[in-house]
C-alpha cells in the first residue's frame, strides 16, 4: 500500500500526481519581435506569400512586393529512388559509408518491379561495373557480420572489426596474406579493443585456415595497427602491458566463462580478481590465459561452495581437464597470494578447496 503525501491512501496502480502549480499572471512586456507586415493592409498576422519564381515576397491581400530578394530554402536535389512515393519526392540518398571508398554516388540500377527488361539490364550494368575494390572490400564485411553474428559478437565490435580491415587494405601492406586470416586478426583486436576478449582459439575456429597462418598475420596485424590507429595503438599496448604472458589476460575472459558454467556475479567477480592476482604474482607463468582461466574458476568454484568439475570447466573454456589441474596444481602452492581476505570473509572456505 501507497500513500499520498497529504496521508491519502492511493488505490493499487494510482500513482500520486502533484496538483499543478496556479499559472501566475505573467507581467508586462514590449513585444520587441521584428515582424513584416504590408504597410498598406498593416494586417498582423501578415499574408506573406513567397513568389519562388520571381524571387519576391508578396502580400498576399493586395499584391505589394514586400522583399525583393528570398533564399530559396528548398531542396535543390532530385532522386529518383523514391518516385512511387510522390508526398516526399526531394530529399537525399542515404550517406555516404566510410568503410567504402569513395562517395558512392555512382549510377546503380535498381531491379525495379522484376521485369524483363529492368532485370537484364540491372544484370548488365552489375557486368560491366568495374568497381572491383568496393566489391571486395564489401564481400569482407560481409563475411565479417556473418561471423560476428554467429559468434554473438556485437555490432559495435564488429565495426571496429571493419575498420581495422579497411585500414589494413589502405595500407596494401597485406596483399597474398589469406583474407580470412586477416579477418580473423581484425576481429581478435577488435573484440580486445571493447574489452570483451575472445580467446586465441575460440577466433581461430571461425576461419579454416590454419593456426600458423592466422597467428603470423596476427603478429604483422598488431604492429600495423600499432603505428596507424593512435587510440587503438594505446590501449594495444596498455593490454600487453596488463599480462606479459599474453596479450588477453586471463580475468577479461571470465565473463564469458562464468555466464557458460552459470556461475553468479560475485564468483566472477572473485575469479576476476583472483586472475589479477595469479598475473600479478607470477603463479603459473608461462601458462596460456585460457588454462589459467579453468585452473582460477576451479579453484574459486570449490572456494565458494558451488564446485563445477575440472571436465565441466574444461568444456567451457575449452582446454583439457588435465591442463586445469596442472595449473591448479601450482595455484594450490601459492594459494595464499591469490585468494584474499575479502573473499574469506564474501564466503570463501579453504576447506572445501579439493586436493590438487
Ligand atoms: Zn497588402
Amino acid at each position: 500500500m501507497s500513500y499520498a503525501p497529504d496521508g491519502r491512501l492511493l488505490s493499487p496502480g494510482e500513482v500520486y500526481e502533484a496538483a499543478p502549480a496556479p499559472v501566475k499572471d505573467e507581467a508586462w512586456q514590449e513585444d520587441l519581435n521584428v515582424t513584416l507586415i504590408c504597410p498598406d493592409c498593416r494586417e498582423n498576422p501578415p499574408v506573406l506569400i513567397e513568389e519562388f519564381s520571381a524571387g519576391d515576397t508578396i502580400c498576399g491581400s493586395c499584391g505589394r512586393v514586400l522583399a525583393d530578394r528570398i533564399i530559396d530554402t528548398r531542396s535543390e536535389w532530385r532522386t529518383f529512388s523514391n518516385d512511387d512515393q510522390p508526398k516526399d519526392a526531394s530529399r537525399v540518398g542515404d550517406a555516404a559509408n566510410p568503410f567504402l571508398n569513395g562517395s558512392q554516388l555512382q549510377t546503380e540500377i535498381a531491379f525495379g518491379d522484376g521485369g524483363m527488361r529492368a532485370r537484364d539490364l540491372s544484370r548488365a550494368h552489375n557486368k560491366s561495373n568495374h568497381d572491383k575494390a568496393n566489391k571486395a572490400l564489401q564481400a569482407a564485411y560481409n563475411q565479417i557480420t556473418a561471423l560476428t553474428d554467429s559468434h554473438n559478437i556485437s555490432r559495435p565490435i564488429a565495426d571496429t572489426a571493419k575498420q581495422f580491415f579497411k585500414s589494413t587494405d589502405d595500407a596494401k601492406l597485406f596483399k597474398g596474406k589469406s583474407q580470412d586470416a586477416i579477418i580473423a586478426g581484425c576481429i581478435f583486436i577488435a573484440c580486445r579493443e571493447h574489452k570483451q576478449s575472445r580467446s586465441f582459439l575460440e577466433v581461430y575456429k571461425m576461419t579454416n585456415v590454419s593456426k600458423k597462418e592466422v597467428g603470423r598475420t596476427y603478429k604483422l596485424l598488431e604492429a600495423f595497427l600499432r603505428k596507424t590507429q593512435k587510440g587503438a595503438g594505446d590501449s594495444i599496448e596498455a593490454g600487453n602491458q596488463k599480462s606479459s604472458t599474453a596479450s588477453t589476460s586471463a580475468a577479461s575472459l571470465m565473463p564469458r566463462a562464468c555466464a557458460k558454467l552459470g556461475l553468479g556475479t560475485q564468483v566472477q567477480l572473485i575469479a576476476e580478481d583472483c586472475a589479477d592476482r595469479v598475473d600479478k604474482h607470477g603463479v603459473a607463468a608461462g601458462r596460456s590465459p585460457l588454462s589459467i582461466t579453468g585452473a582460477v574458476l576451479y579453484l574459486v568454484s570449490h572456494l565458494m561452495g558451488c564446485p563445477k568439475s575440472a571436465k565441466e570447466i574444461g568444456l567451457a573454456v575449452q582446454v583439457s581437464d588435465g591442463t586445469i589441474r596442472t595449473a591448479y596444481k601450482l595455484m594450490v602452492a601459492e594459494q595464499d597470494k591469490i585468494i584474499s581476505d575479502e573473499c574469506i570473509a564474501k564466503g570463501g572456505d579453504r576447506s572445501r578447496l579439493p586436493a590438487a
